[in-house]
């Protein structure tokens, strides 16, 4: 019996022959997914008040590179705002389109793509084995 290489994905349980397959897989299919978890958690700390990119950094264990980066596309959408106290003290904080559309929005939107990926993945498993199919996930287009 021959076994084969086969790599892995952590976050679905998809199997690759090559690595470079995985990785293109993770990259397309998990990457805006772990950027808009970052986004929902920077938005609901900003919901209980303002903060600093050290503080947001701090709160949930990513780089200030990550979370500067994850601000700035925030504030391009005007789901968040920039506070400027003094030079030195810039604080963010939620907009009210970003507090009353967006995190209602994007919980459901995490919630529903969370069981669709476990949920599909679980039925395949249980009728074919750990081989799984692949799975797309379209995040609806954003508006203009
Ligand atoms: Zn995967």
């Amino acid at each position: 019996m021959t076994k084969e290489k086969s790599f892995k994905c952590e976050e679905c349980d998809e199997n690759f022959d090559t690595e470079r397959g995985l990785h293109v897989h993770s990259a397309k299919m998990h990457h805006d997914t772990e950027k808009k978890k970052i986004d929902l958690r920077i938005l609901e700390l900003l919901k209980k008040g303002n903060m600093n990119i050290e503080e947001i950094s701090k709160e949930i264990g990513k780089s200030r590179e990550i979370i500067e980066n994850r601000i700035e596309e925030l504030m391009e959408k005007e789901w968040v705002q920039k506070k400027v106290e003094s030079s030195r003290e810039i604080y963010y904080d939620i907009t009210e389109l970003g507090e009353e559309v967006v995190v209602p929005l994007m919980k459901d939107i995490l919630e529903e793509t969370k069981s669709c990926i476990e949920g599909v993945s679980e039925a395949f498993k249980k009728r074919l084995g750990p081989k799984l199919p692949k799975i797309t996930v379209e995040w609806p287009e954003e508006e203009e």
